[in-house]
């Protein structure tokens, strides 16, 4: 019996409803290279409805009390939970991950992200001022209305929860994107958020690509806030369409994330580190690091150890349990990464570990988008490969000598998301760290998360800052109110 594939519908007041345009996109599976399921190819018409809906609900949500609010984000965090296997499952076919990832990581963390924003609108405070003998000023932080939320296909529900559940806490209404590339965990959330009793209209999700989806939202002048995690060269676009009506906006970009290890550093922990932060997610993590810098007396025995680790991570078909490496999301990123390879080895470098696809892995796997975890040598700082921006398992490593040097070469570049360094010598820790323009630095950790902390990007990655408190004050408008005495 043949069965029709899944359509994966946007999500509007509350309901599952068809694309206005009735047209469809194939949802890849990236490790078959084969359709699994149908995704909405929705337009403006559609983030009409959604403008609407999300209107209708905004007197009454943002008028509902923080309590009640907080108990509907914690059920969903709970639901998420409770459907951590499904979810995990729904996430890995989608995007290529190993299961064991989407379990561990992706999606644990998005029900954490409802959880945390849950509890920390009940523990808001707000600022009050006495002007001498004149007034009383105090400030409130209200709802700024409607927000649009746009996100990335490398940690779908991770990311756009973490966009969705502050909007939603403070009292916002919402519309949320999720990339045409993976939208499956997003559809799901939709399910969790019904059965949670989050209100019709408070959250909606319209499925479709950027330029159709994204630039409705952009450009829509009733959304008034715009958070957006994805390329830098798409976040340009995306300033340029809400500077001229004058949108709250923050942008959460790419990266070209240094790796320092000194010669001083506890060097199994720097190679298990720096082989998880090369290769994590097949090096689709915008804080992965991607140009690695050892200190001269430590490089040779880094390289050929680090290597011998890479060489063991399994490449394979990511819902096998043993899988380390699962596959590229699309065919277009397989591309980029072999252009990648091939680009350094034109400016002089060498490949000491992979280049190129796996053999077979099995047979359901045959058409999938698979590449080796790849290491390049000998290669300049200041060369493409080093500057641009790769988001694959492709990885670059180069010697220093001394610590002013390193930091130069870490900040030689247009990115500043994210860094490590990896020493043994305290003082030395703080210095660098200081000196390096990313918006986070790593010292002897990598992807430690306390969601309490500010988080973003310096330079092209990004503008603004998401995280805790800060993500409280985006998704709020501060008012002062001045009293006279
Ligand atoms: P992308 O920029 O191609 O797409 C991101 C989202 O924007 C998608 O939903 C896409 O449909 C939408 N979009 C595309 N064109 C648009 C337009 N004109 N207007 C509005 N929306 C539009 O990025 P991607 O390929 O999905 O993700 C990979 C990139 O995301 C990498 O550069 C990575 O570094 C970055 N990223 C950054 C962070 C961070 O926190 N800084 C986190 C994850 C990923």
């Amino acid at each position: 019996m043949r069965t029709e594939p899944l359509q994966i519908r946007n999500f509007i007041d509350g309901q599952f409803v068809e694309p206005v345009g009735g047209k469809y996109l194939d949802n890849i599976e990236p490790a078959t290279g084969k359709p699994y399921s149908q995704v909405a190819d929705s337009d403006g018409r559609d983030i009409e409805l959604a403008v609407t809906a999300a209107n209708k609900a905004f007197p009454n949500w943002s008028h509902t009390s923080a309590a009640d609010r907080s108990r509907i984000l914690l059920r969903i965090a709970d639901l998420i939970e409770r459907d951590l296997e499904k979810l995990a499952r729904a996430e890995s076919i989608d995007t290529g991950k190993p299961l064991s990832l989407a379990r561990t990581m992706d999606i644990p963390r998005a029900g954490s992200n409802f959880r945390f924003f849950a509890t920390a609108i009940l523990h808001t405070d707000s600022e009050a001022h006495i002007t001498d003998n004149v007034a009383f000023n105090y400030t409130l932080r209200q709802p700024r209305g409607l927000a649009g939320l746009i996100s990335p296909w490398n940690l779908p529900l991770y990311l756009l929860s973490w966009k969705i559940a502050p909007a939603i806490a403070v009292g916002n209404t919402a519309i949320a994107k999720p990339s045409e590339l993976t939208p499956m965990t997003a559809y799901l959330l939709c399910e969790l958020c019904r059965e949670a009793g989050l209100p019709n209209g408070v959250l909606n999700i319209v499925h479709g690509t950027g330029p159709n989806v994204g630039a409705a939202i952009t450009g829509h002048p009733k959304i008034g806030t715009i958070s957006f995690t994805g390329g830098t060269v798409t976040g340009r676009k995306v300033a340029e369409m809400c500077a001229p009506l004058f949108k709250k906006v923050s942008l959460e970009l790419g990266g070209k994330n240094p790796n320092i290890i000194f010669a001083d550093a506890e060097l199994d922990a720097a190679i298990a580190g720096s082989v998880r932060s090369s290769f994590a997610n097949q090096g689709q993590v915008c804080l992965c690091g991607s140009r690695v810098f050892v200190e001269r007396s430590a490089y040779k025995d880094f390289v050929d150890r680090f290597v011998d680790k890479a060489s063991k991570l399994k490449v394979g078909d990511p819902l096998e349990p043993t899988t380390d490496q699962g596959a590229m999301v699309n065919k277009t990123q397989l591309d980029k990464v072999k252009f990648y390879v091939d680009l350094a080895q034109k400016e002089g470098g060498k490949v000491v570990l992979g280049g190129s696809a796996p053999n077979l892995i099995n047979d359901r796997c045959q058409d999938g988008y698979f590449f080796q975890p790849t290491v390049i040598t000998g290669l300049p700082v200041s060369c493409r490969t080093n500057r641009e921006e790769i988001f694959g398992p492709v990885i670059t490593i180069t010697p220093f000598d001394d610590e002013e040097e390193v930091i130069g070469y870490a900040n030689d570049t247009d990115y500043g998301l994210a860094s490590s360094v990896w020493t043994q010598n305290l003082n030395r820790a703080h210095r660098v760290a200081e000196h390096i323009h990313t918006g986070t630095v790593w010292v002897n950790c990598w992807l430690v998360r306390d969601l309490r902390v500010p988080f973003g990007g310096m330079k092209q990655s990004g503008v603004g800052r998401e995280g805790g408190e800060e993500a409280l004050r985006f998704f709020t408008e501060p008012k002062n109110i001045c009293i006279a005495k």
